[in-house]
C-alpha cells in the first residue's frame, strides 16, 4: 500500500506519470486541478468559486481545496492508499494533510518531485494547449510554484524522492518506480 504525493512545476509531466504509476501500483490517482476542472465544467458552486483562480494562475484558497480534496481522500477507495498529484501546493495545505492522515493512524509513504528544467517546461506548456495554457498564465504559475511551492521540498525532505523527469514517459516511469522500490 502506498501513499504518494507528486510534485513538481506545472509541466514536469506529473499529471501523464501520475495516471500511469497509479495504474502500476493499483492506487487512485486524485488530481485537484482535475477536480477542479470537474467542477467547473459541471458548474457547481465550487466550480464558480475556483474559475476565476484557474483562469489567473493563482492557487485556490486554501479552505476550498482542503475540504475538496479531504472529502475525495475519504471516499472508500482512498483507504487503500492513494496518490495525490498537484496537491498539497504549499506547505499549509501540507500540514492539514499530515493532520488528516495522523487522525486516521497513517502518514505519507513517499514525495516524488519531478524535476525539468524551467526552459524545458515553458515549451511544454506552450505546447499543451490546455485553457489555462496563455503564455501570461503559464508565467504566473511557475512564479506561484516558486514562491508557494517549492517550499515543500524542504517540508518534505526526510521522505523527498528526486526524479529526473526529462526523457520519454517510460523512462521516467521506471525511475519513479525504481527509486520508490529501494528505500529513500
Ligand atoms: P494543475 O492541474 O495541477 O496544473 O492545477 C491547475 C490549477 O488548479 C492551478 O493553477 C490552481 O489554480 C488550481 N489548483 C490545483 N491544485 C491546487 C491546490 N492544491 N491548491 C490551490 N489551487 C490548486
Amino acid at each position: 500500500m502506498v501513499r504518494l504525493v507528486l510534485v513538481g512545476p506545472p509541466g514536469a509531466g506529473k499529471g501523464t506519470q501520475a495516471a500511469v504509476l497509479s495504474e502500476q501500483l493499483s492506487v487512485p490517482h486524485i488530481s485537484s486541478g482535475d477536480l477542479f476542472r470537474y467542477h467547473i465544467g459541471n458548474n457547481t458552486p465550487l466550480g464558480e468559486e475556483a474559475r476565476r483562480y484557474l483562469d489567473a494562475g493563482e492557487l485556490v484558497p486554501d479552505e476550498i481545496t482542503n475540504e475538496m480534496v479531504l472529502e475525495r481522500l475519504a471516499e472508500p477507495d482512498a483507504a487503500e492508499g492513494f496518490l495525490l498529484d498537484g496537491f498539497p501546493r504549499n506547505t499549509s495545505q501540507a500540514d492539514v494533510l499530515a493532520r488528516s492522515l495522523a487522525e486516521k493512524g497513517t502518514e505519507l509513504t513517499a514525495v516524488l518531485e519531478f524535476d525539468v528544467p524551467e526552459e524545458e517546461l515553458v515549451k511544454r506548456l506552450l505546447g499543451r494547449g490546455r485553457a489555462d495554457d496563455t503564455e501570461d498564465v503559464i508565467r504566473r504559475r511557475l512564479q506561484v510554484y516558486g514562491s508557494e511551492t517549492a517550499p515543500l521540498l524542504d517540508y518534505y525532505r526526510d521522505k523527498l524522492i528526486r526524479i529526473d523527469a526529462v526523457g520519454s514517459v517510460e523512462d521516467i516511469t521506471e525511475r519513479a518506480l525504481k527509486a520508490l522500490r529501494a528505500p529513500a
